[in-house]
């Protein structure tokens, strides 16, 4: 029996939309693009929208499909197409109309979320509630018992739709949300226009505020940006840290962020599910720096997991074994120095993360959440997350 998990870094309303939406992963070229989008239109019948996501441009042999294609396959019904990073859309003309906006050929890139937020507010609700209580369910499954919703966004109103579908029972998980920009806890956006003392400003402005940060840091030029603006901030006006991602981390910065008392939030996960991409991309080498776990334990820092789903695969056990042997879905190796013993791993997917974002679980112990996981096939003694398997769910303390 173990604590139930945390998942420290999810978005409930992107991961419920997208498991409901046509899979364009698979896609090579943009006829594949189209044939999926086609599919997706007949399937709408007579619903308002026609989703996709999960698209890769660069495995399309000859580049995405124009407006002009996707207005020939779709006619009059509204389709988006996501980007498998989920800051980009693809749009036909009919949707650009529904949302009262000039139509765009090509990607729009959504950093801060707001043209999603657009589109949620025509979406039907009875379809998003439904995709949202599927989800939950499904993570309460597979023993997910608390979860962080950290979605950026410049408005309230993501943050409210989350409060009302926890008070609906639709989530059903402990909700930590950090997706209101005014809320104790938010989501930053690093923005390199703002530059380095802009960066340090809205920190600076946060902590004395005593907000906690979470900072997105999805590549080198993010941390380097955050590393420095932080270390220019007195250590005594420093608040709450948190690093999401730290997707990429040089070794020489490993203890200059260790010292800024952060905590990497990061998804062991993107290993088995994205490792080989990122073998096959130099451009993302060396290797050894990508989601990076047991360096950021020796430089001290701490340490929690996270699905990032639907970014990744909301799956804590395909999580736990990705933490212990560093492998691909083809079974390749990606920085297997930085594998965690399978009790660590757990820790950083239970107890720590719990500590991350201050929910009264992840143990087990008198006077805490009565959450727990039932995991059979573990073998005695030692845990072996390779054989486990959950068998049983305690929420709040029923069994589920
Ligand atoms: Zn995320």
């Amino acid at each position: 029996v173990v604590p139930g998990f945390v998942d420290s870094h999810l978005h409930v309303r992107a991961a419920a939309s997208v498991a409901t939406a046509a899979d364009c992963a698979p896609a090579r070229s943009r006829q594949d693009v189209l044939a999926i989008l086609t599919s997706a239109v007949a399937a709408t019948a007579g619903r308002s929208w026609a989703a996709c996501a999960g698209l890769e441009p660069a495995l399309l042999k000859d580049g995405i499909p124009s407006l002009g294609e996707l207005d020939a396959a779709s006619g009059a019904v509204p389709v988006r197409i996501r980007h498998r990073s989920l800051h980009g859309w693809l749009l036909n003309s009919a949707a650009w109309r529904v949302l009262d906006l000039p139509p765009v050929d090509g990607w729009w890139f959504d950093h801060h979320g707001e043209l999603g937020a657009r589109i949620g507010r025509v979406t039907p609700p009875g379809d998003l509630r439904a995709a949202v209580a599927n989800l939950s369910a499904r993570l309460l499954a597979q023993g997910v018992t608390a979860i962080a919703d950290l979605t950026p966004a410049t408005t309230g109103e993501g943050a409210r739709a989350l409060r009302r579908w926890r008070a609906y029972g639709l989530v059903r998980q402990r909700l930590i949300d950090y997706s209101d920009p005014r809320g104790s806890r938010f989501k930053l956006m690093l923005d390199p226009a703002s530059g380095l003392l802009g960066t340090r400003e809205v920190l600076r402005r946060a902590w004395a505020a005593g907000r906690q940060v979470a900072v997105h840091c999805p590549d080198l030029e993010s941390l380097g940006l955050l590393l420095e603006a932080v270390s220019r901030v007195p250590g005594r006006e420093r608040g709450r840290l948190r690093v999401e991602h730290a997707s990429q981390c040089p070794p020489e910065w490993l203890p200059l962020i260790g010292e800024l008392g952060a905590t990497i939030v990061t998804h062991p996960a993107f290993v088995f599910a994205h490792g080989d991409r990122y073998l096959a991309e130099d451009t993302l080498a060396p290797h050894e720096w990508l989601y990076r776990l047991r360096s950021w334990l020796e430089v001290g820092c701490a340490l929690a997991a996270g699905s990032d789903a639907p970014a990744g695969p909301a799956d804590p056990l395909l999580a736990w074994r990705a933490a212990c042997d560093r492998r691909t879905s083809s079974g390749a190796l990606l920085g297997p120095l930085e594998a965690l013993p399978a009790e660590t791993a757990l820790a950083a997917m239970t107890a720590w993360a719990a500590d991350t974002c201050d929910l009264p679980a992840g143990r087990l112990r008198p006077g805490l959440a009565g959450d727990a996981v039932l995991l059979t096939g573990c073998g005695r003694g030692a845990f072996d997350p390779q054989k486990a398997h959950v068998a049983g769910v305690i929420a709040a303390g029923e069994i589920q």
